[in-house]
């Protein structure tokens, strides 16, 4: 995986610069590395700030105040004959510097605001059938506001283009709402029914809110179903998805599922190949009301789980009680020992390094790749594995 820290390539990643293999790679760093995610999160905020500030000209008088002193010979000379720095230089460079990042903010927020009046809506396509704009219907394309809903009947289909991030289908009998289009983040609601989303940009630019959680993306292919009651579920066909709802969050990597319950969130991710029992057992740990249920559950899958099920044996530690952590670790250990520096007394008190350095030896077999191969062919089957399956997902028929 990649392991040096992505801080420099925030920025850049921010404005969709990145390849999107660079984007992939900064993705994945992101999922395990809590330095860099915090620094994302508030560069995100500062992004934000500084759309909502108004547009003002820098006023006249610092341009007359700033060109003499850029005139200034003494700017060339390094050193003023003491040896110091000459007081005209540090002003010199003080303004300069000024002027500098006054400019980059600027030029920051107008490309935002231009971002903004330029694309204030997605565009959707007809696939089938005619579906709702508002209480419109739409013949070919149409355009989704912010604040609009597009809904689909038994007979009706619908591809949203989300800026130039990626793509959206709507399957039918399905309600969706634009929530917010931004550079910092576009935001769709899901009322109801099924969508698949294909998402090329950078991680946490896109998110669709559920009622039951929230799902960001993580650069990846994956498809969202709402039903009736307000339960979803999420399966991911390539890279990561994270869901959410208040403190809860299940990452949930490609040839996994994760269910929601209104009122609760997001279940634990599970392999779509795990054993039938693993599964059912699974649906009453995270959602049966009744402690001694839960735990006989746990029972099941502890004796089904394989090395690959890790990924939800590693989410449950955070979830069951006291005792049923220590048999959650206990598989686990058998399954994939821990890293060193990770103990049994450290994982049973949730130490949340251990917790993480765990997480991170397990990540490639989540991912389907054989840690017994050295690392560089690993992820360069990872890399063109990740590449072909886009590659044949965007060239297949509809
Ligand atoms: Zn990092």
């Amino acid at each position: 995986m990649f392991s040096r820290h992505v801080t420099k390539e925030i920025s850049a990643y921010c404005h969709g610069e990145l390849s999107s293999e660079e984007s992939k790679q900064f993705a994945e760093h992101i999922i395990s590395c809590v330095k860099c995610r915090t620094k994302f999160e508030e560069i995100k905020l500062g992004i934000k700030l500084a759309e909502q500030l108004p547009q003002l000209s820098a006023p006249d008088h610092l341009w007359s105040e700033l060109e003499p002193l850029l005139a200034n010979p003494q700017i060339t000379q390094i050193r003023s004959t003491n040896g110091g720095w000459s007081w005209q230089l540090k002003v010199a460079t003080a303004a300069v510097l000024l002027l500098v990042s006054s400019l980059g903010a600027w030029w920051f927020y107008s490309r935002s605001r231009k971002e903004l009046t330029t694309k204030p809506y997605w565009q959707v396509t007809t696939l089938d059938g005619r579906p709702m704009i508002g209480k419109e219907g739409i013949a070919n394309n149409g355009k989704l506001a912010v604040g609009e809903w597009l809904e689909t009947d038994g007979k009706s289909k619908a591809q949203i283009a989300v800026g130039s991030i990626g793509n959206v289908d709507i399957d039918e009998n399905t309600r969706v709402r634009l929530l917010e289009t931004q550079p910092t983040e576009h935001r769709l609601e899901l009322a109801r029914g099924k969508m698949s989303a294909r998402i090329w940009a950078p991680p946490r630019l896109f998110f669709v809110d559920t009622p039951s959680a929230v799902a960001a993306d993580l650069g990846c292919a994956y498809t969202l179903e709402v039903d009736d009651q307000g339960a979803s579920k999420l399966r991911v066909t390539s890279g990561w998805v994270a869901l959410e709802l208040k403190d809860r969050e299940s990452i949930v990597p490609a040839e996994a599922s994760c269910d929601t319950q209104p009122g609760i969130g997001p279940g634990t991710p599970y392999f779509e190949d795990s054993s039938a029992k693993f599964r059912e057992s699974l649906k009453k740990v995270d959602f049966d009301p009744d402690a001694a249920t839960r735990s006989a559950a746990l029972t099941l899958m502890l004796e089904d789980a394989r090395t690959k099920d890790t990924l939800t044996l590693w989410h449950l530690l955070t979830r069951v009680d006291d005792n049923d952590r220590a048999r959650v670790y206990d598989k686990m250990a058998a399954l994939y020992p821990p890293p060193a520096g990770v103990t049994r007394e450290g994982v049973l008190q949730l130490n949340e390094q251990m917790l993480a350095s765990w997480r991170d030896e397990l990540k490639n077999t989540w991912m389907g790749i054989n840690t017994k191969v050295p690392k560089k062919i690993a992820e360069a089957y990872w890399r063109v594995k990740y590449g072909l399956s886009r590659r044949l997902k965007e060239m297949a028929p509809k």
